[in-house]
């Protein structure tokens, strides 16, 4: 499903697109227009999902044409600063040409972090996300503009229990106006958890997304390497277990065009599949390859999700898929019935993050195959996992946490805080990490990010 198809504002569909995706995420898909129609849900759904972008896309939307000037309107309450942090990046990504401003408010930093939290909860800020013990100091002091709020989300709710935050959030919450759109968001659904949902949401929407493990019987392993470094692998590992079925999955229809020219070059016997083909030469490659005419094909996600193809051998993730569920879905394609399978991904530098973010949701990292000598060097494999909260100093340098409108220039608003937690002018050195779709402006350069706090400050 197309972001197109929800119905989406225009600016927030250049925002999308500009943060890289193409298609929804199944909680997207099913999460979205649940949201847009004003539901309460209560949703179980891991990090990796996308669920971050099923709460941020429908709230923006309808916040373009319904926030109210100098309120918060809408509120995120999640459990640790990194989260919070991240969170802001994704929805200046995605609402980076719409009109609305956010700001992270987390505990940690000095004063001065303070004081600009406080003047953008005073004046007010469309989507504040915040850890629940910094967001209880601002509320005691009494300044905080809360009566247009439209929007609650408890994201990762098992997480904030487990942490002690009950008291915390149900404060806050007591802070809140009573008729406003509430969304619970966690990974586990255990008791407590219905009871917070119970005290909190009104007849809310249950969404399920169950993250499937795959079957054990699948053989998995990564490659870590270079980009440049693909090709020639993916060349040498078809030549070396020469198999009947293999099937590669690229996750854009460009690549697997790419590809499939360059196995063809390289006189393998390859057909490629994509949404660019129309129903019948479809059909007709996916016969070749089911009868085992073809051996080697080189597909887009459509085929990674509800074809039953008996016996694939091999499955090679030239890249490493967008979610949790499409690697599971690709993998699955191989070791279906009593056979056993193999599945190869293949990990760029770029793509560790992502990979190690399916790992996290798979619960076990994945194995990793040793590149031959002849291909040279490779990289160390040293993912940043979203959840490991301090210690890895991520994205940090650059500018400083504050209202700063884009180039230095009040927001199209007029309130000067677009998407404010960090100024967009700050492209300070450092350790900066940009996301792996991360926003690009109109001119093709990436976005400034925000400042990060320091490894050693406190979570919320
Ligand atoms: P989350 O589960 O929200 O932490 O998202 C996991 C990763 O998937 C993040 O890096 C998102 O930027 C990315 N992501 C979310 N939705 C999509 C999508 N529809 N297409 C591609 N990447 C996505």
């Amino acid at each position: 499903m197309t972001f197109k198809e929800f119905g989406l504002d225009a600016s927030l569909l250049e925002g999308i697109e500009a943060s890289g995706y193409e298609n929804a995420t199944p909680v997207q898909e099913q999460v979205i227009p649940i949201i847009l129609s004003g539901k309460d849900i209560i949703a179980s759904a891991q990090t990796g999902t996308g669920k971050t972008a099923a709460f941020l896309l429908p709230i923006v939307n309808k916040l373009i044409a319904s926030r109210r000037d100098d309120q918060v309107n809408a509120l995120v309450i999640v459990p640790t600063r990194e989260l919070a942090i991240q969170i802001a990046q994704n929805l200046e990504g995605l609402s980076y040409f719409t009109n609305i401003s956010s700001i992270a408010v987390y505990g940690g930093g000095d004063g001065s972090n303070f004081s600009t939290e406080k003047q953008a909860l005073s004046r007010g800020a469309d989507v504040v996300i915040c850890t629940p013990g910094r967001m209880i100091a601002h509320l005691n002091m009494g300044y905080v503009q809360l009566k247009g709020l439209q929007y609650l989300v408890l994201d990762e709710a098992d997480r904030m229990l487990d942490m002690g935050f009950y008291d915390d959030i149900m404060k806050i919450i007591s802070f809140l106006p009573p008729v406003r759109q509430n969304l619970l968001f966690s990974a586990t659904m255990p008791v407590k958890i219905r009871e917070l949902a119970r005290k909190i949401l009104h007849d809310p929407a249950e969404v399920n997304i169950a993250i499937s493990k795959p079957p054990a019987k699948i053989v998995q392993e990564a490659f870590v390497v270079y980009e440049t470094q693909k090709i020639p692998l993916i060349k040498w590992l078809l030549k070396s277990t020469n198999l009947k079925s293999t099937l590669i999955f690229c996750s854009k229809k460009h690549n697997v065009k790419q590809l499939t020219s360059e196995l063809r070059r390289a006189r393998f016997n390859v057909k490629e599949i994509h949404s660019d083909l129309d129903q019948s030469s479809r059909e007709d490659v996916l016969l070749e390859f089911k009868s085992r005419r073809l051996p080697i094909l080189v597909a887009t996600d459509i085929l990674s999700r509800g074809i039953d193809i008996d016996n694939i051998e091999m499955v090679i993730n030239y890249d490493v898929p967008n979610d949790g569920e499409d690697y599971i879905h690709r993998i699955g394609r191989t070791a279906r019935a009593e056979t056993d399978g193999v599945a190869f991904t293949f990990v760029s530098e770029k793509e560790q993050n992502k990979f190690k973010t399916i790992e996290d949701l798979l619960g076990d990292p994945v194995r990793k195959a040793v590149v031959p000598e002849e291909f040279g060097a490779t990289p160390e494999y040293t993912p940043r996992s979203k959840r490991s909260g301090g210690g890895g100093g991520r994205n940090r340098g650059g500018g400083g946490r504050g209202q700063g409108g884009h180039n230095g220039q009040g927001g199209p608003n007029g309130r000067g805080a677009q998407n404010s937690q960090g100024g967009h002018g700050g492209h300070g050195g450092g350790n900066r990490r940009f996301h792996h779709n991360g926003p690009k402006k109109k001119d093709g350069s990436p976005q400034a990010q925000q400042s990060q706090p320091k490894p050693n400050e406190n979570n919320s």
